[in-house]
């Protein structure tokens, strides 16, 4: 229970997370160390352009990556690129009395030194079944699709006391769509096409600082 002093939030920004608040496909990079990357880079670019179910192409990548050991998580973690201008947005964010979420298609396993790392203040990601310290190659729990990170958006803003009016989306992928649509604002981060066609604004550079005009935060 919240008390009556708790302040409510301001906004919320929700992002995804691959090819949104980091450059990188972070099951592509996993998939590079189970010999599967081709095949995962493959099937990952027809599911966020839309062409693919994203669950069964999501348990079908994960299937490849049976057997690796769970040390890879960290040598995947050593090459995640983070997109420029993410701790000038977070800042910017939070120094307005926002939040910053990010939901992802991707694995906690990853996410979860991401968001601390850039004092995020929500997260929800996949988790991958680890079993004697190997990857079984199975999604544990339900998969974070498109209409969780939707379900995602909506129920941080409501535990935040943030109307859907204020809150924000940012994202590249089919998958995002969702939760594109629930946000009062929807920012398409050098999207696909698709996504571009349908979000209220896109920014076509890859620096996440270029958002904070958009949300009159800077300029
Ligand atoms: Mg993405």
């Amino acid at each position: 229970m919240s008390t009556a002093a708790s302040a409510s939030a301001r906004f919320l920004v929700v992002l995804d997370v691959d090819s949104t608040l980091i450059h990188d496909e972070v099951i592509e990079l996993l998939a590079e160390h189970a010999g599967s990357g081709e095949l995962v880079a493959d099937i990952t670019s027809r599911a966020m352009r839309g062409e693919l179910d994203f669950e069964q192409s999501l348990r079908e990548r994960v299937a490849t990556l049976r057997g690796l050991g769970d040390d890879v998580f960290g040598e995947v973690a050593e090459r995640i690129r983070v997109t420029d201008g993410v701790p000038e947005l977070v800042e910017a964010v939070h120094a307005a009395g926002g939040l910053v979420g990010v939901v992802s298609g991707g694995f906690h396993e990853l996410v979860d030194g991401l968001a601390e790392g850039l004092g995020l203040d929500r997260w929800r990601a996949n988790r991958l079944e680890v079993v004697g310290g190997v990857l079984t190659g199975v999604v544990d729990g339900a998969v974070v699709d498109a209409a969780a990170k939707e379900e995602s958006l909506r129920s941080w803003a409501a535990d935040a006391g943030v109307p859907l009016r204020r809150t924000v989306a940012i994202g590249d992928g089919a998958n995002d769509l969702k939760m594109m649509g629930a946000a009062a604002l929807s920012v398409a981060f050098c999207a696909k096409p698709a996504v571009r066609a349908k979000a209220n604004l896109a920014v076509e550079t890859r620096d996440l600082s270029q958002v904070l005009p958009l949300l009159g935060l800077r300029g």
